[in-house]
């Protein structure tokens, strides 16, 4: 099958592994890398950003961008302790490119009083020159499966044992980003990086030191789209959860304050982008029932900051905003509401938003969506009133 040989060939040019060098210059190498993993460490842990970034290869503009962030959460939040090794330094593998590969270990602590943490990856680093250095931090030594049969191409990472789910993933995404960039009326043809992390550890750690938070996938602006391996990867919500995280990424193109955006309008907006790819079974509709009846319905500015009281009430900010999206949508039409969404995204108060586009106040909207719901709650119990 000519479409199953063209990604394998692709695929194939990627996982090549290194081949190991001299053994001279596999030990200048080596020698080189742990000076580099001893500045990095050094830096981390005297949250010094700048001296940190300068070890990051610039190859990927992607991964630098991913490690400014994940350095700047350093100012926030400083570690106490933070440790870099090769596990078995003899087992470097050194490609004739100036490009070697390790198994590494990153231990870190953010207090005296919490517990180590460690995740260990077959890490990738880069000589500038040649094997003499310096020698640069590239991050995971992925599997890359690259496919740009359908115009906008998508580069779906992996480690060892995820290469069956990154191939699934470029068979899905252009489906998934044909049917997002519709929904959102926009052409992206910019290469979609999608990583998938091991383990739940691993891409916490990716993110920031001090993420803790469980997900099973994440996208900020300018980063890779991240997806925990597992159950999700393999089952037939593994479109929903690319339209969802894609969703946010073309949401992300709309405007420089996109991340401001009230949260349960952000995750409303991907809800509803999987809702229109797939054909969703459950429309949220037996649970905003149930939340109608029993007055479990929350307020607005309670499920709109990412960092604060929201945190909280995490299911409702994806399920109301779900349902909220949706009923916009049907009331005003798609191109209303990505004109809503791009006011929010340039900086525009939901308020200023609805009243600009939609001609009536949030508050008003608000109130009619409410009295809507009544239709799924029969039984007719209390519903809160807005705030
Ligand atoms: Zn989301």
């Amino acid at each position: 099958m000519i479409v199953a040989r063209a990604i394998i060939v692709t695929l194939l040019l990627f996982v090549t592994s290194a081949r190991a060098g001299d053994d001279t210059q596999t030990s200048a190498a080596l020698g080189s890398i742990r000076e580099l993993l001893t500045d990095m460490a050094a830096a981390v842990e005297s949250g010094d950003i700048g001296e940190y970034l300068s070890h990051v290869s610039p190859h990927d503009p992607v991964f630098l961008y991913e490690q400014r962030a994940w350095a700047a959460d350093l100012r926030e939040h400083p570690v106490v302790g933070f440790q870099l090794r090769l596990v078995q330094p003899e087992e470097l593998e050194l490609s004739e490119h100036a490009w070697a590969t390790g198994e590494l270990s990153m231990r870190w602590r953010m207090s005296e009083r919490r517990p180590w943490r460690e995740v260990r990856f077959p890490a990738r680093f880069e000589a500038m020159n040649d094997v003499d250095g310096p020698w640069f931090y590239a991050g995971e030594h992925w599997n890359i499966v690259h496919d740009e049969r359908h115009g906008a191409p998508n580069r779906a990472m992996a480690l060892d044992d995820q290469l069956p789910a990154a191939l699934q993933i470029v068979e899905l995404m252009p489906g998934v980003r044909a049917s997002v960039d519709d929904m959102f009326d926009v052409e992206n043809p910019r290469e979609q990086q999608l990583k998938i992390y091991p383990s739940m550890q691993h891409l916490q750690a990716s993110i920031y030191l001090s993420y803790t938070e469980p997900l099973g996938g994440w996208n900020e602006p300018g980063e890779a789209i991240k997806l925990l391996a597992g159950d999700s990867l393999r089952s037939r919500g593994l479109k929903r959860l690319l339209a969802h995280e894609y969703a946010h990424a073309v949401t992300f193109t709309l405007g420089d304050r996109a991340t401001d955006v009230d949260w349960w309008v952000l995750e409303g907006v991907s809800e509803h982008a999987s809702d229109v790819a797939t054909t969703p079974t459950d429309r949220t509709d037996r649970l905003m029932g149930m939340w109608t009846r029993e007055g479990e319905l929350k307020a607005w500015p309670q499920l709109a900051d990412f960092r604060g009281e929201a945190e909280a009430y995490a299911i409702w900010v994806y399920v109301q905003g779900r349902h909220m999206i949706g009923y916009l949508t049907e009331r005003f039409g798609d191109d209303a509401r990505n004109q809503w969404l791009t006011m929010m995204a340039q900086g525009a108060s939901l308020e200023e938003a609805s009243g600009a586009v939609f001609g009536v106040s949030f508050k008003q909207i608000d109130a009619d969506w409410r009295t809507s719901l009544e239709a799924l709650a029969p039984s007719g119990g209390p519903s809160p009133s807005p705030n």
